[in-house]
């Protein structure tokens, strides 16, 4: 099945995407009903007519959250949002999760009704049920494992791979929030460990905490952009950000982009904190990721019905594949875009 299997290669030559990518190539689809696999940001399968969308996210801790900071009721709601993000991101509603998870002795039942309480918040506020998963001891800390499961028809299903020349590129809310949300929190845990004594500084700076702590779905998205009419030829949720999922957009559809650095959506608060982190807003908006926007691209046509409205950016333009990945910056010079966000194989920095 898989070449060299004597040869030890090590997975950070390859990345998160280049493992995904090389255990794709071993995967052959042989039901009919399998009507997408690995690829897009949730599977579909053909149920009698109707697409149902399978998508599954593991949060571990250590790796994706950090008790200390990280509110077990909080952490149960984001485990939610984040899957239920990749539903909304095919242009489906979600309808059901299951949930497993592995933990230690070191949490209690009252722990554990935490994490349940915020994981029930979300399936209530979304509308979706929780019907089963599985429980299991773990050595290492707490892991998560949620799937969601979500319906469409199969006319309104948006891939990732749908992109055409001169198509609009358009981003949901604004970038880089919870990326700065994430540096304060890593900040004051810092300061804490050095001195228990010392209450944290989160001053005026609510916004990114919660885009870090509590982010939401784009469940809104999906209803006006069925309101107004407008079914997206591509789109995917930013996760690992904008940088990396516009890339995953143009290589699935054969073609490359252009982005505006002047019109990438960044709230003041994320601006004002990165200037104080000494860190460049760009590079938090472009890589920053956990955002949990949608980006999506339209044709020129539905411009007009999509123009007006304050909580979508149309931040550049896809262009043929030869002309490759592009960001305009604010002095008018062409930067190529490199996808920095979160690799889950490579180091974590
Ligand atoms: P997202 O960021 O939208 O959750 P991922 O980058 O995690 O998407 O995954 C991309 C695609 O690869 C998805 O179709 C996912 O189901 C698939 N995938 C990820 N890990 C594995 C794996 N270990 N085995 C098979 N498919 C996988
Ligand atoms: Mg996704």
């Amino acid at each position: 099945m898989f070449e060299n299997a004597n040869n030890r290669t090590e997975l950070s030559q390859l990345g998160e995407f280049g493992l995904i990518n090389h255990i794709a190539k071993a995967v052959e689809l042989k039901n009919p009903e399998s009507v997408k696999g690995i690829g897009d940001d949730a599977a579909v399968i053909n149920a009698n007519g109707n697409q149902v969308v399978v998508t599954t996210d593991m949060l571990v801790e250590g790796v994706h959250f950090d008790l200390v900071y990280c509110p077990l009721k909080h952490l149960g709601y984001k485990s939610i949002v984040v899957n239920l993000s990749d539903v909304y991101a095919m242009n489906a509603q979600p309808k059901q999760v299951v949930v497993a998870m592995a933990v230690s002795n070191r949490f209690s039942l009252e722990a554990i009704e935490e994490l349940y309480a915020g994981i029930l918040m979300a399936c209530k506020h979304y509308g979706v049920d929780l019907v089963g998963g599985d429980t299991t001891s773990s050595q290492s800390g707490l892991v998560l494992s949620i799937t969601a499961i979500g319906a469409a028809k199969e006319e309104n299903i948006v891939y990732r791979n749908g992109a055409k020349e001169n198509d609009l590129i358009c981003v949901t809310g604004d970038l880089g929030a919870a990326y700065m949300g994430l540096q304060l929190l890593k900040r004051e845990k810092q300061v804490f460990l050095e001195n228990p004594n010392v209450q944290p500084d989160f001053e005026g700076n609510d916004y990114l905490l919660e885009r870090q702590l509590k982010p939401e779905a784009q469940d809104e998205t999906i209803r006006i952009l069925s309101e107004v009419g407008v079914k997206p030829t591509s789109m995917i949720d930013i996760s690992d950000g904008l940088a990396s999922e516009i890339m995953h957009i143009c290589t699935q559809s054969d073609k490359g982009c252009l982005i505006y650095e002047s019109k990438l959506p960044i709230d003041e608060k994320t601006y004002e904190q990165a200037r104080a982190f000494n860190l460049d807003p760009t590079v938090c908006a472009m890589n920053g990721g956990e955002d949990y926007e949608l980006l999506f691209t339209i044709s020129l046509a539905d411009y007009e019905k999509i123009r007006s409205r304050a909580d979508i950016s149309i931040i550049g333009h896809i262009t043929a594949a030869s002309e490759g990945y592009y960001m305009l910056d604010k002095s008018d010079h062409r930067v190529e875009l490199k996808a920095q966000g979160w690799d889950a194989m490579k180091p974590n920095v």
